[in-house]
């Protein structure tokens, strides 16, 4: 049978956040960021969730979090590594047996339904894909003394959202790869897949709403999204 799996990724410190408590506990309308991920994934077609958290935060994400809010979907909880990829990689080890995973920063909680229908046809089709939207900014590339070095055409930049979808199998043997080799500069699971099967990955559109939240004042943007996509916030108050 087809196993469809996420894996929701939420053992990073969030460093950026200069917050005592990570960015995917911070609460939003009374309940921790990472509940809304969660939550979309237990309204969606896929048939479990790995949960990939902290070591010290295991606890808490099954009694405060999973067990509280009922997410029946969530059958393993699993410590993360020191970097994401790490983390990704607890993650698959987690899911194995699964067809497909889709692999989710739970520092995006605008994340809907609708998105992870659209991954799940293409990853069916195409075995890796991703989310992303087209950038509205110019973007530079700039060198360490902070000399402008090159502008890419705009009509090509799109920025990189989760889901990320792929095939097990070939997620699986691009970590192998990786392992064996030095991982450098690895952002996300796309760019492993184009670096160590040299496949290509598809990019489908995302949402402009679905931001990760990262520096203390994408908690607000993140809050005033929240609203717009999710009926959720109206009963989440209460
Ligand atoms: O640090 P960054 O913003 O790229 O993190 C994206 C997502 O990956 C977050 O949800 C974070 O909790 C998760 N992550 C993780 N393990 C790490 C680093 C980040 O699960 N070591």
């Amino acid at each position: 049978m087809e196993q469809i799996t996420a894996i929701v990724l939420a053992a990073g410190k969030g460093n950026r956040m200069h917050s005592e408590i990570p960015k995917q506990y911070l609460t939003l309308y009374g309940k921790p960021v990472l509940y809304y991920s969660l939550k979309c994934f237990e309204e969606s077609p896929v048939g479990e969730i790995v949960l990939v958290a902290g070591e010290n935060e295991l606890d808490y994400c099954r009694t405060d979090i999973v067990d509280r809010y009922q997410f029946h979907k969530v059958r393993q909880i699993v410590p993360g590594g020191t970097e994401r990829y790490w983390s990704v990689k607890r993650g698959l080890e987690a899911a194995a047996g699964a067809s497909y995973v889709l692999i989710h920063d739970a520092a995006r909680p605008c994340i809907t339904v609708d998105m992870i229908e659209r991954s799940i046809a293409e990853v069916k089709r195409s075995g890796a894909c991703t989310v992303g939207m087209p950038v509205k900014d110019t973007i530079k590339l700039v060198d360490e003394q902070g000399n402008g070095m090159d502008t890419p055409p705009r009509n090509r930049l799109w920025q990189i959202q989760t889901p990320q979808s792929f095939s097990y199998d070939e997620l699986w043997s691009a970590y192998t790869k990786m392992e064996r080799e030095q991982a450098v500069d690895i952002t996300d699971d796309t760019m492993i897949i184009e670096r160590y099967l040299g496949k290509k990955t598809r990019v489908i559109e995302g949402s402009y709403y679905n931001i990760k939240i990262t520096t203390p004042e994408d908690l607000q943007v993140a809050a005033t999204f929240l609203k717009k996509v999710k009926k959720v916030v109206d009963t989440a108050q209460s």
